[in-house]
């Protein structure tokens, strides 16, 4: 859970960090696990330090928590539109391992550290594609409650992902 481990509500903040900062295992300010705006709000205060400057907002940056996971959702549902209909025994298992190691890498740690308990509590489900499309949909809705967004309707998930909306 972001709010509870390694933010600056945790712990007293080394130096002058935003409210809500969090920090990496290295106890660093987090790029993958903060949004631009927490960095931009860190950068203008330490400018302000200095001179009454604007921070400028870059395209070209380390991506952030929201930039991070629109990419990944993407590459996993494009997994799940591009996965056989009818796996075989090692598309299964590579799948399946791919999933475990994905939420091992995942550059957010608290965003992993979730997605490894939800994995384990819910195994994904890899037999077809259109199993694997609703469990990675599901999985999906998951991390979308917990940030309080709308819940998708995962009967759509091949429209979304795969064929495009039917008109
Ligand atoms: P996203 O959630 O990125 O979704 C992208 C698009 O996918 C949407 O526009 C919609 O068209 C479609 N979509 C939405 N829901 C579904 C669904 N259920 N099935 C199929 N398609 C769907 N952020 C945090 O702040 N805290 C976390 O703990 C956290 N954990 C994450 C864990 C994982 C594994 C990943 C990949 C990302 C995580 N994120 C987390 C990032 C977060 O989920 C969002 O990606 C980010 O907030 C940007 O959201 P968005 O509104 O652009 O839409």
């Amino acid at each position: 859970d972001a709010g509870a481990v390694g933010t600056t509500g945790d712990a007293p903040p080394p130096t002058q960090l935003p409210k809500g900062m969090i920090l990496g295992k290295d106890g660093k300010p987090c790029r993958a696990c903060n949004t631009k705006q927490t960095f931009m709000n860190f950068a203008a205060q330490a400018k302000s330090k200095k001179a009454a400057a604007i921070p400028v907002m870059r395209k070209d940056c380390p991506a952030d928590v929201e930039i991070l996971g629109r990419s990944t959702w993407t590459l996993l549902h494009s997994i799940a539109a591009t996965y056989p209909t009818t796996p075989t025994p090692n598309e299964q298992n590579d799948l399946k391992s791919f999933m475990g190691l994905f939420a091992k890498l995942y550059p957010c740690w608290f965003c992993a550290e979730d997605f490894q308990r939800y994995i384990k509590k819910e195994e994904p489900r890899v037999s077809t594609r259109d199993e694997f499309g609703n469990w990675l949909c599901e999985a999906h809705n998951e991390v979308n409650k917990k940030l309080g967004k709308p819940t998708f309707d995962c009967s759509k998930w091949q429209e979304r992902w795969r064929t495009g909306w039917k008109d």
